[in-house]
Order: C-alpha cells, then structure tokens, then sequence
C-alpha cells in the first residue's frame, strides 16, 4: 500500500512539471494586466502582484492610471483584463451592457468625511460645498449617509466633483467646506491640517462597499483556471495585509508621507474580500434611494463569488 502510494505521488509531481513546463512556454497568456489607482484603496492587488508570480506562475501586470475615467476606459474597451475600481463605477458600465464581474471587494471600511475645522456636526454642512471624486461613488453615498443623520438631503448642499488629489489644498484654502474620497487623502486632509473627520464609514454604513476588484468576461471565459487562480491569490493576498505589510506596500507604490500613511491605514483593512448578496444588496438599496442608478445590475448578473 505505501509503495503505490509514492508511485502515485510521484505521477501527481509528474504532472505538476509538466503544467508548469507549459505555462513557462506560453509566456503570453501567463499575464494578467490590471488597472489601478496609487490609493491605499488598490493595495490589496499591489500585495497580490508580488506574490502571484512566485506562487503560481502567473505575472501581474499593474498598468497604473491617474484618473477613474481613464481607468474605465481601459477595463470598458477590453485593454486590460481587470481593475480595482470604485464598484458603482463598475456597476454603470455592466448596466450599459459592458462585459464585467465584480470578483471581490478591494478592501473594507477605509473612507472617512473631512470637514473643516469650524464645522462640528453633520448640521453644520448645511449650504456648505462639498467635494466628492464622482457623482458615482461610495463616497456620494456616504455624504448623503451623514447629512440624513441631521435630516438633511443632497438638495442642502452644493456638491462638487474634484479630483482626489487636489481635494485636501481646496479644503485648505476654503474653496470647499469638507469632501469624501479614496484615501489617503482624507488623511492628507488631516496631516496638512486642513481639516478633520466628522464621521468614518463604519460610523455611517456598516460593512460598506467601496473599490472593487473587477474582471472582464473576456478574461473569466477565455482563461477560467488563471482568473480563478488570480481571485484565490488575490483573497489570500488580502488576508495577509495587516497594518506593517500594507504601509510596506504603500511605501513602494505610493508617493506619500508617513505621517498621512500612519493616519489613513488605521481606518482600512483588507481582510475577508468577498462580496456577499447581503452586502450587495444594501448598496443597491443605496444606489437607488440617493439617486445614483434606478436600476443597478443584480447580484446574480455582476457579482461572482464561485470561483
Ligand atoms: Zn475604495
């Protein structure tokens, strides 16, 4: 019995090589490209990219972007095979028949409100200007989460699209009265200070979506076992990044401070990436109720978690 056993071992070794002898051939198709933004938000991906190579073969090519709009493009058109991308962004273009699925969340809580220093209460926002990166966004839907804690709609307050990078000096000079965006420039907003946090995510919508990580159908149809390998790598990769590995991280792909990476990893972790049907579904209650989409793609059509 033990003899068969390590003959059949053997032959399980055998066809491992010959996989991997295959893979090493077709250097083509043993990369994956995927678009991002240098945000603390993308740094499970980043993370991902370093340890894919090694473990599975498969080489990541991280295609950086300055802007959602241009990312988009990219994921829309076909020109790179996934993103880590504002999920509502996402949602727009599989409602407009582009080919996408959301395979997973890009990381968990992580957005906080800034205000400026005089404003004391989500009362105070009233007729102020508020920035946001995109009509869009959970960021949008925060802004509306924390003015209904006063009773206040959007109607109350002038919102503005910034981009994200020039968000905290807007705050500084007083052009705008606070904003919400991907981080770290809530943080920025802080560390300069320009400004302060009148609510964390957590605080106004439990368990929040936000960025996610985002695979093209031409990719998942076209090379099934590298996109299931991508997810499981990418999943693990996120449940490795605690607070030290994550600053690593940034450190490496992002220009910015330590002071404004030590305040914006506090309020982000990476832990636990599913997407699931209850969390889904509370983002498009919220998607409709503030207006975003009236009707946002179903979890069945856009989310796929069965990799
Ligand atoms: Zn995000």
């Amino acid at each position: 019995m033990k003899k068969r056993l390590s003959a059949l071992a053997v032959s399980a070794v055998l066809a491992l090589s010959a996989v991997s002898c295959g893979k090493t051939d077709n250097s083509d198709t043993d990369t994956v490209k995927i678009a991002y933004l240098p945000i603390t938000h993308s740094l499970a991906v980043l993370q991902e990219a370093e340890e894919l190579e090694k473990q599975s073969g498969l080489k990541v090519e991280l295609v950086k972007y300055g802007s959602w709009s241009e990312l988009l493009d990219a994921l829309n058109s076909n020109r790179v095979d996934g993103a880590s991308v504002l999920i509502e962004l996402a949602m727009k273009s599989k409602q407009e028949g582009i080919g996408l699925k959301a395979v997973a969340l890009g990381h968990r809580d992580g957005n906080v409100i800034i205000v400026s220093n005089d404003i004391e209460s989500a009362a105070g926002l009233k007729g102020k200007t508020f920035a946001i990166p995109h009509r869009q966004s959970s960021h949008n839907i925060l802004l509306n989460d924390a003015l209904a804690t006063a009773g206040l709609t959007i109607d109350d307050v002038n919102v503005t699209e910034l981009a994200p990078t020039e968000m905290p000096s807007a705050l500084a000079s007083g052009q705008i009265d606070g904003y919400c965006v991907a981080e770290p420039f809530g943080a920025m907003g802080v560390s300069l200070g320009a400004g302060k946090v009148l609510f964390s995510s957590e605080e106004l919508w439990e368990d929040s979506l936000c960025c996610g990580l985002v695979l093209t159908d031409k990719f998942i149809d076209e090379r099934y076992d590298d996109a299931k390998s991508f997810v499981e790598s990418y999943k693990a990769a996120g449940n490795a990044l605690d607070k030290e590995t994550a600053k690593q991280v940034a450190e490496k792909y992002l220009s910015q401070t330590d002071e404004v990476l030590d305040i914006s990893l506090q309020w982000i972790s990476y832990n636990d990436l599913d997407i699931t049907e209850d969390i889904y579904n509370t983002l498009t209650e919220k998607v409709k109720e503030y207006g975003l989409s009236d009707n946002p793609p179903s979890y069945g059509d856009f989310v796929k978690n069965d990799f």
